[in-house]
């Protein structure tokens, strides 16, 4: 139907998500081209933790090793509250490999699928930014600035990217994986609506002296939620702050490892994590030696009111946006791009009617809509420990699993929806 030069289905953003669906398209034999407006993948861990769902797919599409072999395991979740230990939760049924989770730095993932996905002759075309996009009832048609370095000013010199060159592309689905501030869902004028509180937190990689243990650690404190994260070498804590930072930090994805430190946000000192230790989790005694890695960052709960329509179809962050904890967004983000993709496959490739992507985003969105909902919408069995029914809406937006594996996790707590 198209050119050449046209791709089958253009993927908007290479982050994990995107570069996740980009894999699985070129794999199926869908002609694919995949565009990003910054120059490399991301340089920090981010969301650090893979979900099994996550992992299965990754399986599928013979990554399992090499995730596992750079992966460090999760097999058990501690819940914390007033200083003690409150309930747990413990790898099992249909946890992949007797796994809860695997931590795997983002940037690490993304590293793995750049790769992956260059083996099949699909290299990510960095510096290309979508700046308009026009869906079609057959096919949507992309404006892509290529972006170039220049060198401007007089006196003092200084490089900024301008536009190069600017290309049309019309391929027969847009996948728009291009983040939380998505221009697919911009110029698709698709509404980003706000379904619970922003969150903001401070969040510490250090390198340890002591064993990390295979458990991660939820703390609840009077209305704050901090979590404890595993690395091979040390752990990652991230504290939800109480009083938020000023000014506040944007959520911006560093392209190059560099830890700004304290000098920004004081809250970032290591007076302050040691304050923060203390106060939230005094049980907490390995020895820090170093703090490669420190950030602000806030967090909304945020859905996208439809998923996509017709040729343009969103993914990832660019639909939703969740609190960090649970790592959902990113892992619901890859199991959306692997059923979108697979689809848009099967579309193109054995003449299925696209009638189903319809039902594809309203089942995306019901998942959502289940995660975000309030305490009031779960039930509690008869057994279900006083402190975990107080705490039944926080802990289920902890556990690293969404749909069915996230109500498979909360029964063990005698958690589960009305
Ligand atoms: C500082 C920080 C800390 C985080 N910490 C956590 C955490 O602790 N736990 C957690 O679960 N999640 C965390 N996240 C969120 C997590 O990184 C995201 O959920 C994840 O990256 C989503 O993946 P994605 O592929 O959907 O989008 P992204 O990774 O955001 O990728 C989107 C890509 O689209 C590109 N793009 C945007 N607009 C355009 C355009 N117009 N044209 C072309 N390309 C475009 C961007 O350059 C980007 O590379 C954090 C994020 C940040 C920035």
């Amino acid at each position: 139907m198209f050119g050449r030069k046209n791709p089958e289905v253009l993927v908007v953003g290479a982050g994990p998500v995107g570069l996740f669906a980009s894999l699985l398209l070129a794999r199926r034999g869908v002609r694919v081209k995949i565009i990003d407006r910054d120059w490399r993948t991301g340089a920090h861990s981010y969301a650090l933790a893979l979900h099994p769902r996550s992992l299965r797919l990754l399986d599928e599409l013979g990554l399992k090793e090499a995730v596992l072999q750079e992966a460090y395991p999760i097999t058990s979740i501690g819940f914390y509250g007033g200083g003690e230990r409150r309930a747990e939760i413990r790898a099992g049924g249909n946890s992949a490999q007797g796994l809860l989770a695997a931590v795997l730095r983002q940037d690490a993932l993304e590293a793995l699928l750049e790769n992956a996905l260059a083996s099949l002759g699909v290299k990510v075309r960095w510096n290309h930014e979508l700046s308009r996009l026009q869906s079609r009832p057959e096919s949507a048609v992309a404006t892509v600035h290529r972006l170039v370095k220049q060198t401007v000013g007089y006196a003092v010199a200084r490089t900024e990217w301008t536009v190069g060159r600017t290309d049309k592309f019309e391929a027969a689905f847009v996948i728009g994986a291009d983040g939380h501030r998505s221009t697919v869902r911009r110029l698709m004028g698709i509404d980003f609506q706000t379904l619970g509180d922003a969150q903001q937190f401070a969040v510490f990689e250090c390198r340890t002296g002591a064993d990390p243990g295979r458990e991660m650690r939820v703390v609840f404190t009077q209305g704050a939620t901090s979590a404890l994260w595993p690395m091979s070498g040390g752990c990652r804590w991230s504290f939800e702050l109480l009083e938020p930072a000023v000014p506040v930090p944007a959520r911006v994805k560093d392209r190059i490892a560099v830890d700004l430190g304290p000098a920004r946000y004081p809250m970032l000192s290591e007076e302050s994590f040691q304050k923060l230790v203390a106060e939230r989790a005094p049980w907490f005694d390995a020895p820090v030696r170093e703090i490669p890695w420190r950030i602000a960052v806030p967090f909304d709960r945020r859905l996208a009111s439809v998923l996509g329509k017709d040729r343009v179809w969103l993914a990832g962050d660019a639909g939703h946006t969740a609190g960090p904890v649970g790592v959902q967004s990113m892992n619901a983000g890859l199991g959306e791009a692997y059923d979108l993709a697979s689809l848009v496959a099967e579309i193109l490739l054995d003449g299925r009617s696209s009638d189903c992507l319809r039902a594809y985003g309203e089942r995306q969105l019901a998942q959502w809509r289940r995660l975000f909902a309030p305490a009031s919408d779960l039930q509690s069995g008869h057994r279900a420990d006083p402190w975990v029914v107080e705490h039944s809406g926080r802990i289920l937006a902890c556990l690293p699993a969404s749909g069915d594996e996230l109500v498979d996790l909360a029964g063990q707590l005698h958690l589960g929806p009305r």
